[in-house]
């Protein structure tokens, strides 16, 4: 499996049937293979995740389906400015939060269940190929200390209850595929806007839940902060992917 941080907290992983592209709108892409499926996600539909430039990826790419979180509004109305049409609408599976999607992709067989983002939208867990990868969108453990004490404390609550969902997700979906409660590549938030509270939401991910490989995102370019978490969670170190550049690739 092929891990590319294309941006911000755009990735494109390639599996062994078909390539899942999560919360691409900045960036560029490397030349995939269009005989290949390509399942293009969105989380939800703040500008930094969600472009309707992904509905261009169609004509270069024919095998092109969208998995769209609920909150993205394709009314008619707004089609023309998303550029949308029939052809293009048929493509799109719009899912709700809290929700599983059997799919499948160029025969391969495919589920998707997405969990309620403490933010807008959803965050992602595929399984598929006896794999497991998990996208946060924006699900994480936003301590803004200037919202006050009670939305920190809800959104503490809120973020813990999320994940043991996730936690239980992995463990159902690890006995369905009959493989490990691992997730093989996870990317979650690590931002440096929350100061000291950058590493809350991974730290506590990565308590709960299994993961080989933990990938930070929604940086805004300051990768050094992985470094900054890593010294504060050597324990961690080892799973933490250390993201330098966009575009950059990881075989896992
Ligand atoms: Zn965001």
């Amino acid at each position: 499996m092929t891990v590319t941080y294309v941006a911000h907290s755009g990735f494109l992983v390639e599996w062994d049937g078909f390539y899942s592209l999560f919360d691409w709108w900045k960036g560029e892409l490397p030349p995939l293979d269009p005989d290949k499926p390509l399942l293009v996600f969105a989380s939800h539909s703040h500008e930094d995740h969600f472009d309707p430039k992904i509905f261009t990826l169609s004509a270069r790419y024919p095998k092109t389906r969208f998995i769209l979180s609920h909150d993205i509004r394709l009314a008619t109305r707004r089609w023309e400015k998303l550029g949308m049409n029939a052809e293009l609408f048929r493509r799109v599976t719009s899912i709700r939060v809290d929700s599983v999607l059997a799919a499948e992709a160029g025969g391969t067989p495919l589920t998707i269940r997405t969990i309620q983002s403490t933010d807008a939208g959803v965050a992602f867990l595929l399984s598929a190929e006896g794999k497991l990868v998990y996208h946060a969108g924006d699900l994480n453990w936003w301590h803004w200390e200037e919202e006050g004490s009670l939305y920190c404390a809800n959104m503490e609550m809120n973020y813990r209850r999320a994940i043991d969902k996730l936690a239980a997700a992995v463990r159902d979906e690890a006995a369905d595929a009959g493989c490990e409660p691992v997730i093989d590549a996870a990317m979650a938030p690590m931002d440096p806007r929350l100061e000291d509270a950058f590493d809350l939401g991974v730290a506590h991910l990565l308590r709960r839940v299994g993961v080989k490989r933990l990938f930070p995102m929604h940086m805004w370019e300051k990768y050094d902060w992985i470094d900054r978490y890593c010294a504060a969670h050597p324990a961690d170190a080892e799973r933490i992917v250390r993201i330098r550049r966009d575009g950059e690739r990881f075989e896992i």
